[in-house]
């Protein structure tokens, strides 16, 4: 069975350099500019299409200083994809920028580690920093699915789908997972947060929100060991590089989608 992956750029924004990388960086008066996108992904070629994460709402970004590039529910839709009879949501970790349009998918039930649900359901869920990384009303909302038994938890590595498997690294959120798809061209590695942008895999330099820091240096291992130490089969979070890395899978999709060819 050959599946294919898309990257969908649904947002963006402004930052430097300095912003996105842990621990104190040198003064730097030349500080370069580094924006960030933000994407959601898909994966066609089973018995129906598999959608991983699900963005952030306008509401959300505009309160965020986050800019709106397309509805990622729109662009699947031109991709082939009716949001509304997806079966099967992946969510990588439930940050604010993960877990937006869980409404859009009403017949989907969503993937997710045990270890990531947990924690936001916990002790430390609404503390200062680590609060602000979550909307608490998706939170709730995944709570009420739960109940309605379209949560599927998932703890550690399984194969979600034939081709298609889930793994959980942690690191930058608790329960963070990665999805690895084997694809016509061979493995590829959808990191999510576990590497926001080649720069962190390339420098071994983390990225600025830790859960636990030996876990995110643990991940970049693990995604490497998953994409067979081939870099190229690794789809950053956020990274602008993608859209220019990897073709659009048609050119009305130039900067709104790329399929990620290797191989
Ligand atoms: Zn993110």
């Amino acid at each position: 069975m050959s599946r294919r992956v898309f990257a969908i750029r649904h947002g963006r924004r402004d930052a430097v350099r300095s912003e996105h990388f842990y621990g104190p960086s040198p003064p730097d008066p030349h500080d370069a500019t580094m924006p960030m996108d933000y994407f959601v992904w898909a994966i066609t070629g089973g018995d129906g299409p598999i959608v991983v994460d699900a963005g952030f709402r306008p509401e959300t970004a505009r309160r965020r200083g986050r800019e709106v590039v397309a509805d990622p529910i729109g662009v699947l839709a031109r991709l082939g994809i009716a949001a509304a009879e997806v079966r099967d949501v992946v969510l990588t970790h439930l940050h604010y920028d993960h877990s937006g349009y869980l409404s859009a998918f009403p017949r989907a039930r969503f993937w997710v580690q045990d270890d990531e649900l947990a924690f936001w359901t916990g002790r430390h869920a609404g503390r200062g920093a680590i609060g602000q990384t979550v909307e608490p009303p998706d939170i709730v909302e995944l709570v009420r699915l739960n109940f309605e038994g379209r949560v599927r938890f998932v703890d550690g590595d399984e194969e979600m789908a034939p081709g298609v498997s889930l793994h959980r690294v942690g690191g930058h959120a608790p329960g963070l997972q990665v999805v690895r798809v084997q694809t016509g061209g061979g493995p590829v590695v959808i990191a999510s947060d576990a590497v926001h942008f080649y720069a962190n895999l390339e420098e071994d330099r983390p990225f600025a929100i830790v859960h636990s820091l030996p876990d995110m240096y643990a991940a970049f291992d693990r995604v490497r060991a998953l994409a067979g130490g081939d870099d190229a089969r690794i789809v950053p979070g956020h990274d602008p590089l993608v859209l220019e890395r990897h073709p659009p899978p048609r050119p009305d999709l130039a900067g709104l989608a790329a399929e990620i060819a290797v191989g």
